[in-house]
């Protein structure tokens, strides 16, 4: 990414990323955190600024002379592109390098439409967004793009994607970028969410946690280190197709019990169905969908609710198994099925408390997701990612 090619840099790139975490913040402190002399710091916070990439922003307290100036990111002075391509809906973002939106759009699709069409309504859009906005194109990073996965990539950039737009052996990478001359990073949409937390959400203090995205689909994005962890393969996180019974409903990965298949936004939707047919209060023909059931809660159904505190039993098993697994500091969910509230969650967290073993296990913190897109944002956030992180073969010497 041609961007910011001395934040390649070691120095500079951890004096950025600093200022992006603790700003704002003065230089004497700046020095003082990261072990680097005053003068140095002050040279290279000199370059940041006339390259508009940092801004001087008030005052800080004094200790005893005059007060410090305050350095922060300059957030408008590059821009990303965050799509996500979901099954029934494209989604899309620009965001500044805070992950502040500065527009959104939404679509929805069928999953019968040609992939082709799909990213020729995204450029066009893109278009006019840029327009709209007045924003440069040139202070365009580039796009991230989330999507289903798995994302079994060849070497020659060609995936298969199932159910999905009949994406089958399709050069998808290439496409976008030919289509957007910008560069275009791709990734699994939880493992996405899970970025967006980390730089911009619940996670940003946090090295060790699992997002878990709870949706059409429950997915998982893992975060170790402060880093995204991928697998071996580049297919961890699937916990969604984690057998629960073996002996259980088919899912549509061919699979017999996956977790999925207990709980979704879509299985809640066909639970309250099924019970309200049984009971005569509705005839099987009308179909519900999940915004009914969001407002059937707040109305106090009985009904809805002992599916809801089902579906969130079921989801509590799934957390309980990765919290086994990996210890995390904490465990954030998203997607839709949070819009469920308390009574989900909290029978969420009992499972969790009855089902891990170990003490500290039981009582790791499980909190909601603020953001009601993760994915977009996420997938924003891959690009800016992208730019800010050091990369030791393009790095260089900054000259003081
Ligand atoms: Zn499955």
């Amino acid at each position: 990414m041609k961007i910011i090619d001395f934040l390649k840099d070691y120095q500079m790139n951890t004096l950025i990323n600093c200022i992006r975490e603790q700003g704002p913040i003065s230089r004497v402190e700046l020095s003082r955190r990261l072990g680097i002399p005053q003068p140095t710091v002050t040279r290279m916070t000199e370059k940041l600024i006339q390259e508009q990439l940092v801004i001087e922003n008030g005052l800080g307290n004094s200790s005893g002379g005059r007060r410090p100036v305050l350095l922060s990111i300059n957030s408008t002075c590059f821009y990303s592109i965050g799509v996500a391509i979901g099954r029934s809906a494209v989604k899309m973002a620009i965001t500044d390098l805070c992950g502040n939106m500065i527009s959104y759009q939404t679509k929805e699709t069928s999953n019968q439409e040609s992939i082709i069409d799909i990213i020729d309504y995204i450029k066009d859009h893109i278009e006019k967004i840029l327009v709209e906005e007045e924003i440069e194109p040139s202070k365009l990073l580039g796009i991230g793009v989330g999507i289903p996965g798995p994302i079994n990539e060849s070497s020659e950039g060609f995936i298969t994607i199932p159910n999905f737009y009949d994406v089958r052996n399709v050069p998808l990478r290439r496409i976008l970028q030919n289509a957007f001359s910008l560069p275009v990073i791709l990734d699994v949409n939880a493992n996405v969410a899970a970025l967006a937390e980390r730089w911009f959400g619940r996670g940003v203090r946090c090295n060790n946690f699992v997002y878990i995205m709870a949706d059409a689909g429950i997915g998982s994005g893992i975060i170790i280190n402060g880093e995204l962890y991928r697998g071996g393969t580049g297919e961890s996180g699937f916990i969604g197709h984690s057998t629960v019974d073996m002996f259980g409903e088919q899912c549509h990965c061919g699979n017999f019990g996956c977790l999925e298949t207990f709980v979704s936004t879509t299985k809640v939707v066909m639970n309250v169905q099924k019970q309200l047919v049984m009971k005569g209060l509705k005839n099987s023909g009308e179909n519900l969908t999940f915004d009914d059931i969001v407002h059937f809660l707040q109305i106090g159904s009985s009904i809805t609710q002992n599916v809801v505190e089902e579906a969130g039993k079921f989801l509590g098993v799934g957390v309980a198994n990765v919290i086994s697994f990996f210890d995390p500091e904490m465990i954030i969910v998203g997607g839709r099925l949070v819009e469920l509230g308390d009574l989900f969650i909290d029978s969420l967290r009992k499972v969790v408390q009855s089902h891990v073993i170990g003490y500290g296990g039981k009582s790791t913190p499980i909190i909601v997701s603020d953001f009601t897109d993760g994915v977009v944002l996420g997938a924003a956030a891959l690009v800016i990612i992208e730019a800010f992180t050091y990369c030791m073969d393009n790095s260089k010497v900054y000259e003081n």
